[in-house]
């Protein structure tokens, strides 16, 4: 018996069609795509073939289970195309057409294959003047390009290029580039833990004369980090090395191989230095045309140097690579008082600009990135600090060229050309942005203008700030990944894209940072700021994987954090045996930047660790670990008491009575249940008396939105979401922001910029109200772990006419779709095969309820303050009207 239903998004380790698996039982995942209501899966079958044999069939397995499936077949064999097909039934026995797909291996457990080299000890190589001139100052490195020839005995059946490097390559065979990704490896802390990443390049050779080159810069190995500009490189390491082997079957079945060695020529090309901190230069004056292609006379390069290699692990990368996934073309280019020709992107954006224009031989030509523009029109560059966001391109000759940089990227809206030969067109520019490549999930439009922009701008700032890391800006000397940061945004950010693999990389950054003892880092991986402990910060550690959990139902997460989650609350239990988190001799950081209130920071640390020791409990609970279970509900217990002891007075005032004391207290569950209703009342009557404004830091933002439409006063949440009075979100829209300001009051009208050592145009915190937005006023959220149960709890309030959003969930594409039109809201929902949906709207008794046109009695029950009706329903369409008779 056949059925319709198809297997759709194949994913091995939540990534489609890899090539660098080197796990041993790496998990299959799919969606199920059905027409029709109430599609429930039956079973699968997954075969798994090498080269037409088959290695591990699961057999038909009944079940509707869809993520997270190990392969337990034998042994996988390193470098090794696999293909894997699956198979469902639904529920009546139906078979569906097989789904092909296809996985390739790694290095299997094993040692990297592969030589590393360098730039050789000789100085003959080096143009010795611009050398030392530039890194006297700047104190960055040469680009090294690295070259070898070599002769292919037979036509071409398939090859792999499989590359690393400690510093940043870009490959090029025969005058092409290989792949598509920038800078790469990706941020690891290069002691511990180095990513490789394999390209297909097949179609790149040829029998016969081949060349192979390499660009090698120093990335975030042996570049600029972080604050700290005092050390540059110090951290990881001064000299870059690249190491890479190709794998090359011939028609006749054999194998050509080649490796990174000796035998590899080495030249500066012309990139005189490119950082990501300190931007570019490049002379084209000394670029060797053609050094990337066969016919190329580099008789007189010298060979590469032999590098030490690196104690590090070599890991296939985890997350889909950093790419150019946008291009952007510029509103429009004017001149700026200080002569700079100045392009607006429209839009602040992080990538870098690609230009075509006129230069003269020995000409320089600068572009300057900014985000902002100052009081005379000019280019602002003072919150940039020490970072340099300035390419410089020297012409070899008279004409036309085109030029972008290669291992550097900038935060900017506005691009200032100096130098420029004539008056610039508007085409000559272009916008590229680069971020890590993950699937968009999510779409959200409403009827109010202003928060469409916020939610435009919040998808902006992720995604000019998942680079590599979820970082905390991209344009200062900074760029870090800051852990709290991360923290409060990921429940917006995995509504915008697919973060799971993204942030399983970033966990094992998180991991590789903790101390002996125990601590978490403030950043992840550690750089120059070598701080740990900080609560909200650390806790990251805990509260990210137990959200993979949620959202993506991935158990196999908290199994690896465990014992690492496990350290840090003991860390912390040993820094402060009072069940109060002084946190004494570490960070504090508090509710960062809060604007207006003050809120105690062992009070928010406090709470924070009763939510993580919370979380922990349900970690050890989801691995069957009921003694540790125990243990953590009754630290948790403890925490309450001692919280309730200091911070709680009777008539439900919690800490300093600031919006983020309430909002932090009750999202962590540290109020007594008997003093909820009252502290609530009390957060009111704070935003009234602020004359409802919010004033709150990176911390408390998640819970303003979400606590109050939770505790019944969606209206409130409606007004501080739209308004655009100072400070609120809006403020910075209608102020022209395409992207999230670090500040509240990153510029005002009355001040204009705020302090330049501090201020951010491009910085997702407070971008983490679009949690409610999807979560809220959508009502999308995951009603058991992985979105196989869907809880739909769309909450239309304020002046809102309306509101869409959908949703790529695990399990496929949700849709929530509300319009009021008098007394009535009509409701179109959409749910995806595979699951269930408890919907819950907002409903009083006596309204009427049709549902996909019949009027159906109203399940009323309370929730969130208020009372909504429920009804469960199965995959497909739903259309509901409530119609309340109060109007
Ligand atoms: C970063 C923040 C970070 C904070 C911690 C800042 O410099 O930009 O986003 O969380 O430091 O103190």
């Amino acid at each position: 018996m056949k059925t319709d239903m198809m297997p759709a998004n194949l994913r091995v380790e939540n990534l489609t069609s890899p090539r660098m698996i080197d796990t041993a039982n790496p998990r299959f995942s799919w969606c199920v795509a059905a027409q029709g209501r109430d599609r429930q899966q039956g079973g699968w079958r997954i075969v798994v073939q090498q080269n037409g044999t088959v290695v591990w069939d699961s057999g038909k397995q009944d079940g509707a289970e869809c993520f997270g499936i190990a392969y337990t077949g034998p042994a996988l064999q390193s470098l090794t195309a696999y293909q894997w097909t699956l198979t469902l039934w639904d529920v009546d026995g139906g078979a569906s057409a097989p789904q092909d797909a296809t996985f390739e291996t790694g290095i299997m457990g094993g040692v990297w294959p592969a030589g590393w080299i360098t730039t050789p000890p000789s100085k003959g190589a080096k143009p010795p003047e611009a050398t030392l001139a530039y890194r006297n100052r700047f104190r960055s490195l040469n680009v090294s390009n690295f070259r070898r020839e070599f002769d292919l005995p037979g036509p071409v059946r398939s090859a792999r290029l499989h590359a690393t490097a400690l510093g940043h390559y870009r490959f090029f065979i025969n005058g092409a580039r290989v792949g598509d990704d920038e800078l790469t490896p990706g941020f690891t802390d290069y002691h511990q833990r180095v990513e490789y990443v394999a390209y297909d390049v097949t179609d790149m050779l040829a029998e016969g004369a081949n060349a192979i080159g390499a660009l090698l810069g120093e990335g975030w190995y042996a570049g600029f980090i972080g604050l700290d500009m005092k050390r540059p490189g110090a951290l990881y390491g001064r000299k870059p090395q690249l190491s890479a082997f190709l794998n090359v079957t011939l028609g006749d079945g054999s194998i050509y191989r080649l490796e990174t060695d000796g035998s590899w020529t080495h030249f500066i090309g012309g990139l005189i230095y490119s950082d990501m901190l300190k931007g570019e230069k490049f002379d084209a004056r000394m670029f060797p045309t053609g050094w990337d292609s066969p016919a190329f006379d580099a008789s007189d390069w010298p060979y590469a140097g032999i590098g030490e290699g690196t104690a590090a692990s070599l890991v296939g990368a985890k997350s889909p690579p950093i790419r150019a996934n946008k291009h952007l073309r510029p509103l429009s280019v004017t001149q700026a008082p200080d002569g700079a020709w100045v392009f607006d992107m429209g839009q602040n954006m992080v990538g870098y600009s690609q230009a075509t224009f006129t230069t003269l031989k020995d000409h320089e030509t600068r572009f300057v990135h900014a985000e902002m523009l100052d009081a005379d029109g000019n280019l602002y560059l003072e919150n940039l600090r020490s970072g340099v966001q300035e390419d410089i391109h020297v012409g070899a000759t008279d004409g036309v060229v085109t030029y972008a940089p290669s291992f550097v990227f900038h935060g900017f809206r506005y691009v200032g050309i100096y130098g420029l030969k004539g008056k610039p067109s508007l085409d000559m520019l272009t916008g590229i942005v680069i971020y890590n490549d993950l699937p968009e999930t999510g779409s959200f439009e409403c009827s109010d203008p202003t928060l469409n922009q916020l939610a435009s701008n919040i998808l902006w700032s992720q995604r000019g700030n998942f680079l590599s890391v979820p970082m905390d800006c991209p344009q200062r000397d900074e760029r870090l990944g800051w852990t709290a940061d991360a923290q409060v945004f990921a429940p917006t950010g995995a509504f915008n894209m697919d973060i799971q693999a993204f942030m399983t990389k970033w966990l094992d950054d998180i991991v590789d940072a903790q101390t002996d003892e125990g601590a978490f880092p403030d950043v992840a991986p550690r750089a120059n700021s070598s701080q740990d402990g900080a609560p909200a910060w650390g806790d990251a550690g805990i509260i990210l994987p137990m959200l993979l959990h949620k959202i993506y139902g991935d158990a196999h997460i908290v199994d690896r954090m465990y014992q690492p989650m496990a350290d840090w609350i003991a860390f912390i239990r040993r820094h402060n045996p009072c069940y109060i988190r002084e946190n004494a001799n570490h960070n504090n950081y508090g509710d960062w930047l809060a604007i207006g209130q003050e809120t105690p920071n062992d009070m928010v640390a406090t709470a924070y660790y009763a939510w993580i020791v919370q979380l922990m409990a349900e970690a050890a609970t989801l691995r069957g670990n009921r003694e540790d279970a125990a243990y953590y509900r009754e630290l948790n217990a403890c925490i309450r008491d001692a919280f309730a002891a200091r911070w709680v007075s009777a008539d439900g005032t919690i800490g300093s009575g600031s919006q983020s004391s309430y909002l932090i207290a009750l999202h962590c569950g540290v109020v007594p249940a008997a003093l909820v209703t009252a502290a609530v009342g009390k957060l009111v009557a704070n935003i009234e008396a602020a004359g409802r404004r919010v004033q709150v830091g990176f911390l408390g933002v998640r819970h303003v939105c979400p606590i109050l439409t939770e505790y019944g006063h969606a209206d409130l949440a409606y007004h501080l979401a739209t308004s655009t009075e100072f400070p609120s979100w809006g403020y910075s829209v209608v102020n022209g922001a395409t992207t999230i300001w670090e500040r509240w009051d990153g510029w005002t009208k009355e001040n204009g910029f705020q302090v330049p050592n501090m201020n951010s145009f491009n910085h997702y915190a407070y971008g983490s109200i679009g949690e409610w937005m999807f979560g809220w006023m959508a009502g999308i959220a995951p009603l058991a772990p992985g979105y196989t149960r869907i809880l739909l709890r769309p909450t239309p309030g304020g002046e809102m006419t309306f509101c869409r959003a959908s949703y790529i969930s695990p399990m496929g594409q949700i849709r929530s779709e509300w319009t009021r039109d008098g007394r009535s809201v009509r409701y179109r929902f959409d749910v995806p095969a595979n699951t269930q949906a408890e919907i819950r709207l907002p409903c009083t008794e006596g309204a009427t309820l049709w549902v996909n046109g019949a009027e159906t009695a109203a399940d009323l029950r309370s929730f969130y303050g208020d009372s909504r009706a429920v009804l469960t329903v199965g995959s497909g369409q739903t259309e509901i009207v409530v119609t309340d008779p109060d109007g």
